[in-house]
């Protein structure tokens, strides 16, 4: 079954996340490069227009001005330095020259051979040198270089200094932190359906966090570490999210994985950043999600690379303790595999807190589809009551996934209503994926599927402690080519040894449906082997089933893995495996055995559903029920373990 992880509610980020930015380095500098060099282009420009407007417009010579000082046709000049500016009375146009260096102007004019009287009706003006555009345009052609070092070299180190930043906020946690006064993501009771024990057990700790003077003044411990287990997507984060919302208190969340890093030490310093946080802003809860993934049992590490998240581990141990007495901050952990954490968590003074999550059961189930019923229009049709029938084994999770699926399936049809029938079809595609209508089956493929599934079906119908048929259909879905949905008719904590061996012969039905009617085998079956043959082996190991070996177990519960592989020491000798071994294979021979005769006695039922199963590709219950009836087989009614 699919699992469909959901989105954890969004939170703002916490103060130490202001490092965790990954700057696009290239990007970043190329931008920056683009930048200066714009700059350079502006002061530039800006600067050639200055320069413009003191460069002469016409270059006449000394001479020239001599000559025309002597036609009387010059009103004045204005010496800049040793530029002249020559303003003439008949025109508005301005000529420059340049003149001797070190000579008086008259004098030089004197020696060219102007008339002393005519010189004197010349205005001639000396322009103060000490102005600012002097001094700027004298000094621009060094200083808009140096600014634009400047820039440059600023901009590169501002850079520079990010990266750095980033570097020493490598230690910092990074965690989520919803503060009380956050009303959108605050999370109650109410939001979270059913998990009725668990909510009972956890508002003594809404209690606490409210109210801490009532309990420290008789003496009472303030528990400081809670584990909340159960299967993931059954509402852990969701029910830890609450107790903060109850009581009013900042929620700082972190997944376990985010603790390890690549560098020894990062963990740890994480660790510590986190919980003083949480002290400073106390009272507060700090929400470890996937705790096993640093809380493993320390020492059992294989090939090294295990000191990170031991060390991280120890942190939190010590973290944990070192808490006053009357420190107001309690971490909340969630796992779905407590099996496998170190004891040193759980002693007293730690975790010693454990609260159990199940996966809801058929109230639940309609009491969260309910929850994530709210803004979504039904139609009349709408019952949750058949969909959480319908549902066992869904987590919380699912069952949102579900409701958003069926809205998306009645929105994508144009409907402004989600219909029953979406819901139905929102169960397949949460549980199976969704329908490959474009992988088509040539001919033969759905002759050989139609049969595979009828298989399933018929010996699922024939055989007393089998689940019965809710729908069989040949269009693929996900990676099956067909599939045969049958559902428990209530929900079961227990399964019974009748109904494992039942179980297995089902699996098997494709398999030798196949084999009885083409004499030959395809690659279809092979995931149902696969779980046929586990189920076999678990019955033998773990469950003391297999009358031969007896009430022994032989398969401790996990933990200690590589590679998915048990690691343990073997717990039985060399003649036990042979003979769990012998085991196996009579389970599964008389399982097919059982199909096999199945499927050979109600031969005609089976040939009429493959048969109209080729012909409209999916058949629902009750039109099943239909066709075996007519072959003489009672359907299910509601059966007593
Ligand atoms: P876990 O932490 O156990 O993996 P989450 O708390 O993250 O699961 O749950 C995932 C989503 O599933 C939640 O955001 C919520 O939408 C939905 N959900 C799970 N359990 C419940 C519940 N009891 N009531 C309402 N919604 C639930």
């Amino acid at each position: 079954m699919n699992k469909n992880d959901n989105k954890k509610p969004h939170s703002q980020d916490g103060g130490g996340n202001k490092g965790s930015k990954k700057a696009d380095g290239g990007g970043k500098l190329f931008s920056s490069l683009l930048f200066a060099f714009l700059i350079f282009v502006l002061l530039g420009g800006l600067y050639s227009y200055m320069a413009d407007k003191s460069t002469p417009q016409t270059p006449v010579s000394l001479s020239e001005l001599s000559t025309d000082i002597t036609k009387g046709t010059v009103l004045s000049i204005l010496v800049s330095g040793e530029t002249l500016e020559i303003h003439y009375a008949s025109s508005t146009e301005i000529k420059t020259t340049k003149k001797e260096e070190g000579t008086a102007l008259t004098q030089t004019l004197v020696n060219y051979g102007v008339p002393a009287e005519k010189l004197a009706k010349v205005k001639i003006d000396v322009e103060d040198q000490k102005g600012f555009w002097y001094w700027a345009g004298n000094l621009a052609p060094f200083i808009f270089p140096l600014i634009f070092l400047a820039v440059f070299v600023w901009m590169l180190s501002r850079q520079v200094r990010g990266a750095g930043a980033q570097a020493f906020s490598f230690g910092q946690s990074r965690a989520r932190v919803t503060s009380p006064e956050d009303s959108k993501q605050k999370v109650t009771f109410k939001d979270v359906a059913g998990a009725k024990e668990a909510k009972e057990e956890l508002s003594e700790i809404v209690d606490f966090l409210k109210n801490p003077k009532k309990f420290l003044d008789i003496g009472a411990r303030i528990p400081k570490g809670i584990l909340m287990m159960g299967p993931t997507g059954c509402g852990k984060t969701m029910l830890a999210r609450a107790v903060a919302g109850e009581s009013n208190v900042a929620f700082y969340a972190i997944s376990g994985s985010e603790f390890v890093e690549m560098f020894v030490g990062v963990g740890a310093s994480r660790v510590r950043d986190l919980f003083l946080m949480a002290k400073k802003a106390a009272p507060s809860i700090i929400f470890v999600d996937e705790i096993d993934a640093v809380g493993r049992v320390r020492g059992v590490g294989l090939g090294g690379g295990n000191d990170e998240r031991e060390q991280t581990l120890n942190q939190i141990l010590v973290e944990m303790d070192g808490f006053e007495p009357n420190e107001k901050v309690i971490v909340m952990a969630a796992t779905n595999r407590p099996d496998v954490l170190d004891p040193a968590l759980l002693r007293p003074g730690r975790f010693d807190r454990r609260v159990t999550i199940d996966l809801p059961d058929r109230n639940d189930r309609e009491a969260i589809l309910k929850v994530h019923s709210t803004k979504k229009p039904f139609a009349e049709d709408v019952d949750l009551r058949v969909i959480a029938e319908r549902t066992p084994g869904f987590s919380g999770a699912d069952l949102y996934s579900l409701m958003n699926e069926a809205a998306i399936l009645a929105a994508r049809e144009g409907r402004n209503k989600v219909a029953q029938y979406d819901l139905i079809r929102a169960i397949e595609k949460v549980m199976l994926g969704p329908e490959r209508k474009s992988h088509l089956l040539s001919g033969k493929e759905k002759e050989i599927t139609a049969y595979h599934e009828a298989g399933h079906a018929l010996v699922s119908s024939v055989l007393p402690y089998a689940d019965p048929v809710h729908k069989i259909s040949v269009i693929s879905r996900g990676r099956a080519a067909g599939y045969t949905l049958h559902l428990p008719l209530e929900d079961r904590k227990l399964q019974s040894k009748n109904e494992f061996l039942d179980d297995i012969a089902v699996s098997l039905g494709g398999y030798v449906t196949e084999k009885a009617i083409f004499g030959d085998v395809t690659t279809g079956p092979t995931n149902d082997l696969q779980v046929a043959t586990a189920l076999a082996r678990d019955m033998v190991t773990k469950y003391g089933m297999s009358d031969k070996l007896g009430a022994r177990a032989f398969e401790s519960a996990g933990g200690r893995t590589l590679y998915g592989k048990g690691l343990e020491e073997a717990e039985h000798s060399e003649r036990i495996n042979s003979e769990i071994d012998s085991e196996v294979t009579r389970i599964m021979d008389e399982a097919f055995a059982k199909a096999d005769k199945a499927i050979t006695d109600y031969r005609g039922a089976l040939d009429a559903i493959a048969k109209r199963l080729i012909e409209v590709e999916t058949i629902e219950r009750p039109e099943f029920e239909s066709i075996i009836v007519a072959h003489g087989i009672q359907p299910k009614k509601k059966l007593e373990i």
